[in-house]
């Protein structure tokens, strides 16, 4: 292999992309492993199935292609069925269960405990799996000694994230900001005609038990209404999108940068 080829290869840091012998030479101790998690699942009249399969799959890849030599990321295949079950009531939604999904996670764990890698990062596009991913670092931290890390390109807003006003802070599933992250990355594949506001305000009007609020709740995404999806997307539009992207690259990178030299150690005195 030429010179030009090997660089070529080692750029686009696709851990799928290498050989088995170039893996024991490229996969070093630094080498931070990022693992894409979509989901297939419905997001209301105005968006297909693939959205957070899209979104985790596109800020991985560009994350790895921006910060990637810096802070030597790797990016293994994204992992597009999850845990979708507050949409299993919406035929088309693929979704693996809690059990499935954790069992997953442990294989694909103990498989980058096999290489040199000691960081294995979780960058996920779905909401809905961030508790049991949560879970998950943990497990394969006791399992398989990996340094274990849980990002999101885009934090829920249930869960600490930003949901514009006009959403009252409940824009959680195809609501303004991921219906124009998704114009931006697959303007096509969006029905805007088709978007409707669908915000819980009754629960935005609670203090504590509320999207966000101090008390959590279980939730299927038909308990709000029929439309499946939980925000308002009508005034979406690429131009934001774009930048809400890039700006949530440039923080992925930023945070990249702490979990590549990131090591636990005796902290008392
Ligand atoms: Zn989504």
């Amino acid at each position: 292999m030429s010179g030009a080829a090997s660089q070529g290869r080692k750029r686009g840091r696709r851990l799928e992309d290498l050989s088995g012998p170039e893996i024991a030479e490229q996969i070093t101790e630094s080498a931070v492993i990022v693992q894409p998690i979509g989901a297939v699942e419905q997001h209301g009249p105005h968006l297909p199935l693939s959205v957070d399969h899209v979104i985790a799959h596109e800020s991985a890849a560009a994350l790895v292609a921006e910060h990637g030599d810096a802070h030597d990321l790797w990016l293994l295949p994204t992992l597009s069925i999850s845990k979708s079950n507050e949409h299993a009531w919406s035929a088309g939604t693929l979704w693996l269960s809690a059990q499935t999904l954790l069992a997953v996670l442990d294989d694909i764990g103990r498989s980058v405990a096999a290489t040199a890698a000691r960081r294995l990062v979780f960058l996920n596009g779905h909401g809905g799996n961030s508790a049991l991913l949560n879970v998950a670092c943990r497990e394969v931290r006791l399992a398989h000694g990996l340094m274990t890390f849980l990002v999101h390109p885009f934090v829920p807003a249930d869960q600490g994230g930003a949901s514009p006003d006009s959403e009252m802070g409940m824009g959680i599933h195809g609501g303004h900001e991921e219906t124009s992250v998704f114009m931006h990355l697959r303007p096509e594949l969006v029905h805007l005609e088709k978007a409707r506001r669908a915000v819980p305000e009754r629960l935005a009007a609670n203090r504590y038990v509320r999207f966000g609020g101090m008390a959590s709740f279980g939730w299927l995404s038909n308990d709000f209404g029929p439309d499946g999806h939980i925000g308002d997307p009508t005034g979406a539009n690429a131009r934001e999108g774009k930048q809400l992207f890039e700006t949530a690259v440039a923080l992925l990178g930023e945070q990249m940068a702490e979990i590549a030299a990131w090591e636990f150690g005796n902290d008392q005195n």
